[in-house]
């Protein structure tokens, strides 16, 4: 999803020499591959966008998986970039970094501040490590890394699967199959009220093609909306959306994750860049997305 959209972004920006690779055709977590692959291509300017990512349930039952193959793609491709001769790296994090209970909106200052979320620590210390290798390279070999941490993401590419994504896909999903099935509800997990941000994806390849230009601190830097909602909220907006009538019925057996998530992007606004696209808007285009996706979902 995100890479996708940094390569929409970088194209109508009319940038041409773009060197992509799907995962069928470079696995990032082979070091061999990837080191080849830097060799013979050798890009300026790398945006490291691959991760193995996922929801609560994902997080919780996979945790191995989450924590060695994000090690791994990450170690392989600041390495290979760096002894290959790029320019400039970025390094795309996550707002699970922080710690569970950080002070909102969570501040960059906060990272290892406090004790991490549990249901995603595997994939959170991942991250934290990816991040503190980019600082790493920039002190030692004076490698020109920058890190961005965003909130959670949504959009066209996003993974709509019932057991492995994240909320907002998942919702999307559950809603309009309810619809079509004329189903009378549609089960929500948790109790509706934790809080969470939302960025179209859009928005932060843009803010990545900005940062690739604009900025180079070792300071990492948070990309988000600036505004929450609860999942109550949420749901209710992506069943409007969807056009379900039908009842949202929350089970309160399933894990709620941190309370609120919400992120401090002002070190990021104070260099000149703002999102533009509303929750609103952003979900419409992507209910839309969906509908014409059908037949090619991540699932
Ligand atoms: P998180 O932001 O890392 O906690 O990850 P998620 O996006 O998976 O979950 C966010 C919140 O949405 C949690 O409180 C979930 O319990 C809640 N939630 C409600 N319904 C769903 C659903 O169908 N799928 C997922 N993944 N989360 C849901």
């Amino acid at each position: 999803m995100v890479g996708s959209a940094i390569a929409r972004r970088l194209a109508a920006d009319g940038y041409s020499r773009l060197i992509l690779r799907r995962r069928a055709e470079l696995d990032l977590t082979r070091q061999a591959a990837v080191e080849e692959f830097f060799a013979r291509e050798r890009p300026e300017y790398v945006f490291l966008a691959a991760a193995k990512v996922g929801g609560i349930l994902a997080n919780s039952t996979r945790p191995a998986e989450f924590i060695a193959d994000n090690l791994a793609i990450q170690s392989n491709v600041i390495d290979a970039a760096y002894r290959n001769g790029a320019k400039k790296l970025l390094f795309l994090g996550s707002s699970c970094i922080y710690p569970k209970f950080a002070p909102q909106p969570i501040h960059e200052e906060s990272l290892l501040e406090g004790a991490l979320e549990p249901t995603n620590q595997w994939y959170a210390i991942a991250k934290i490590a990816g991040l503190k290798m980019a600082q790493a390279y920039r002190a030692q070999y004076g490698f020109s890394t920058i890190a961005l941490m965003p909130t959670n993401l949504y959009g066209p590419g996003d993974n709509f699967s019932l057991v492995d994504s994240h909320v907002l896909p998942a919702l999307i999903r559950k809603c309009h199959e309810a619809k079509l099935a004329n189903a009378p509800a549609v089960e929500v997990w948790g109790t509706g009220t934790p809080r969470r941000e939302f960025l179209h994806v859009d928005d932060l390849a843009d803010a990545c093609a900005f940062l690739m230009r604009e900025y180079s601190d070792e300071a990492p830097l948070n990309v988000g909306w600036g505004e929450d909602v609860s999942i109550a909220e949420l749901a209710h907006l992506i069943a409007e959306t969807v056009g379900f009538k039908g009842e949202l019925r929350f089970d309160r057996s399933k894990p709620d994750g941190p309370p609120r998530k919400l992120l401090d992007t002002s070190r990021l606004t104070a260099l000149g860049w703002q999102p533009k696209i509303t929750l609103k808007s952003g979900l419409a285009a992507t209910y839309e997305w969906f509908s014409a996706h059908q037949a090619h979902l991540r699932r």
